[in-house]
């Protein structure tokens, strides 16, 4: 809406996934001014740093990419050309290496950060119309495993919980996530609730004392990749004390005597010993949850980003599975997403191993569902490349061409150094994205501006399944174009059809069609409902329906006998082990004010201010073995690189364990503080996704 001088918009926050509500103000000027929502239903008014700060990303256009550049051979700089050879050249080389190698020698790598339709159409093309399913996400290194442990426990990828069970719960388990710092505001309400029912129990899983422990009752610092055994510990001592759920057991789940028999395989003394933390503690977090009304378990990336990533998801959901913690008020397994639209990408099947609107791409049925309604003769059956694979695949030469749509690799994938060699190697790399300081936009023959965030329109669904409308509200830079538009123009191009969309809201409308009669069902939905009301939760199956808050309140799963499976883990491995030399684990995580690779928050000096530099966090035990001061250069490494930082000497992390933050690319001198030099791109052999938290490293001073 608009009166004379100012315009004012309501949108979503395009940073992680708890989707907080803001009003832009734009003044004639062009002045962005924003604040919260206040009758939001997710954030209620608040905002944390990162959300606050977003109107100067946008303002401040100084690192914007603003027309497309193009290289003519790999000797050759990138030079400034217009729209239509930028897409004739993308369009002939894409032609040219599918001819002669096939469907599967391209491949498109994209983002949790795209807008639901823009993952749609790239979908579409690829699948549909190329021919392969070589189109993954970094969604891929922060959500698949939790993708799979819902489908596999639950029958399909379906977060069961709304954020208003917060005020509902009576104890939290918050499992590998520092929501304090990650998922500010949802954190801030588990704050308000806990300080307005101080009986409300929390307990925080985490080797770190972060600041999501300053309101625990208990706090877990476990040894890293020793979450199974923590939580089937936990799970034990429930079956012994009696404070589990028999009719949910025995009337809504399988499974149970399995995994019975798996947990009382290591006693809790022993258990105890594996992950480094007192018996009694454990007994402790399970009299917690025994004596729940309403037990909601949280988790993120230190469960995900493991490769035992999926077993980790098994462990914890079991113990809302045994004490029948589902489907009703305040309880259930809730999986913290990253990422502003990670679950959008995965409602369109947006990953090379999902299908559109969670079909299965294994079944043949569901794959000609989807060709028919595409107008297309078959859907390809071969599994596509997943993130990881991609780059190993360009480094092999398999994969000829990447095309990369807002994400920057080769600061985000583990082995970075790995990930810099295969994009020098690629033949055809192109780039699209909003800034030029992408450190992958050096390994492009082809960048392509990108709108950014108030700059185009479109959807996004947040952590709760709740889907928004986010507006264009400015003119994007230059000839950046959104996304959208520039898929369509390449896609036509190609000669493909079915790519003529008049405005964004008819790709929208072409995706809730293909959910329709799905678990995910959103054919009631359009862009008037969600411009009136803001945001609804999914499924939406008729223009009338209000929404869903919660999932499973009937106790029917979706699983083929409509029943929740509680899973044994077996036995797994980490991608790392330590060793005489490389005797520390390392783990690596997100700070408060910082977002991905800094493209964007690493603009606003004010967030700059909160940690400016990278750093090692290191145990004073481990330090002084090394001669370590607070505050000296050192130089973590192992057989995958290095990485050159300050250490911090904290006895907030547990003795044997170092941290060092994600954010920071190749910047200063070479691999100046890029974590992901170290890390290990073996991964979780069901959902794919890397183990990032547990690298073998040793530690000198520099
Ligand atoms: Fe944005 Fe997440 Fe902060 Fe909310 S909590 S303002 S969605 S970054």
């Amino acid at each position: 809406f608009s009166n004379k001088n100012t315009i004012k918009a309501n949108t979503t926050c395009s940073y992680c996934g708890v989707g907080c509500g803001i009003e832009v103000s734009v003044d004639k000027k062009g002045k962005i001014e924003l604040e919260g929502i206040e009758d939001h239903p997710v954030s209620r008014g608040m905002l944390c740093s990162k959300g606050r700060n977003l109107n100067y990303v946008v303002q401040d256009q100084s690192d914007r990419l603003t027309y497309p550049q193009m290289r003519w051979s790999k000797s050759h700089p990138l030079q400034r050309v217009d729209w239509d050879t930028a897409i004739d050249r993308a369009a002939a080389v894409f032609k040219t290496f599918i001819e002669k190698h096939g469907p599967d020698s391209v491949g498109f790598y994209i983002s949790g950060q795209c807008l639901t339709e823009e993952y749609y159409l790239v979908n579409k093309l690829t699948k549909g119309f190329i021919g392969t399913n070589n189109v993954d996400t970094n969604s891929r290194l922060c959500m698949s495993s939790a993708v799979m442990g819902y489908v596999k426990t639950l029958g399909e990828d379906s977060v069961p919980i709304a954020y208003e069970d917060i005020e509902i719960a009576d104890t939290f388990l918050i499992a590998g996530a520092n929501p304090a710092w990650c998922h500010p505001i949802l954190y801030r309400r588990i704050e308000q609730h806990k300080e307005k029912n101080p009986d409300t129990k929390i307990i925080v899983i985490d080797p770190r004392v972060t600041d999501s422990c300053s309101h625990a009752d208990l706090h877990l610092q476990l040894r890293p990749g020793t979450d199974i055994t923590l939580l089937q510990a936990i799970g034990r001592v429930l079956i012994e004390n009696g404070n589990i759920d028999l009719n949910f057991i025995q009337n809504h789940a399988d499974g149970f005597e399995s995994y019975k028999e798996e947990v009382f395989q290591t006693s809790i003394a022993d258990a105890a010993q594996i992950c480094a933390i007192p018996e009694t503690d454990i007994r402790l977090a399970a009299q917690y949850i025994g004596n729940a009304k309403a037990f909601l378990s949280m988790w993120t990336m230190g469960l995900n980003q493991s490769t035992q990533g999926v077993n980790n998801n098994f462990a914890l959901i079991n113990l809302n599975l045994i004490t029948g913690q589902i489907g009703k008020p305040g309880a259930g397994p809730f999986s913290l997403t990253g990422q502003p639209n990670a679950m959008g990408g995965r409602e369109v099947g947006g990953m090379a191993t999902l299908l559109a609107a969670h079909r299965n791409q294994a079944n043949p049925e569901h794959r000609d569902e989807v060709a028919k309604f595409w107008g297309v003769d078959s859907m390809p059956d071969k599994p596509g490349l997943t993130a990881t694979q991609m780059f190993d695949a360009l480094d092999s030469g398999e994969l000829k061409a990447l095309w990369i749509i807002c994400t920057n690799p080769s600061v985000s994938m583990p082995d970075a150094n790995l990930v810099d060699r295969a994009l020098k190697k690629a033949k055809f790399v192109i780039v699209q994205d909003i800034s030029y300081k992408s450190d992958t936009v050096k390994y492009a023959d082809l960048v392509l501006p990108a709108a950014g965030w108030l700059e185009k329109e479109g959807t996004m669904t947040n952590s709760e399944r709740r889907i928004s409308y986010l507006p264009k509200v400015v003119d994007a830079p230059g000839e950046a174009l959104p996304d959208n538009e520039i898929l369509m123009r390449f896609a036509r191009k190609m000669g493909y059809h079915g790519f003529d969309f008049e405005t964004i809201q008819d790709i929208y409308l072409e995706h809730c069609q293909l959910t329709k009669g799905t678990n995910i069902d959103i054919s009631g939905l359009n862009y008037d409902r969600l411009k009136k009301e803001g945001s609804v939760q999914w499924p939406v199956p008729s223009e009338g329906h209000p929404g869903t808050k919660r999932l499973f309140e009937d106790k029917v799963f979706y699983t083929p006998n409509k029943k929740a499976q509680i899973l044994t883990t077996g036995i797994s491995n980490q991608g790392d082990m330590i060793s005489t030399d490389f005797p520390l684990i390392l783990t690596t995580g997100r700070i408060r004010d910082q977002w991905h690779t800094m493209t964007r928050t690493g603009k606003v000096s004010k967030l700059n201010k909160h940690i400016a530099k990278p750093y090692l966090e290191i145990h004073p035990a481990d330090a002084k073995k090394r001669d370590i001061a607070d505050g000296s250069p050192v130089i973590v490494k192992n057989e995958r690189g290095e990485v050159k930082v300050t250490a911090t000497l904290t006895d907030k992390i547990k003795q044997g364990v170092v941290f060092l933050p994600m954010h920071w690319g190749k910047i200063l001198e070479s691999n100046f503080g890029r974590a992901n030099n170290l890390t290990n791109k073996a991964f979780d052999p069901i959902s794919k996704q890397p183990g990032f938290k547990y690298s073998a490293v040793e530690v000198e001073k520099f």
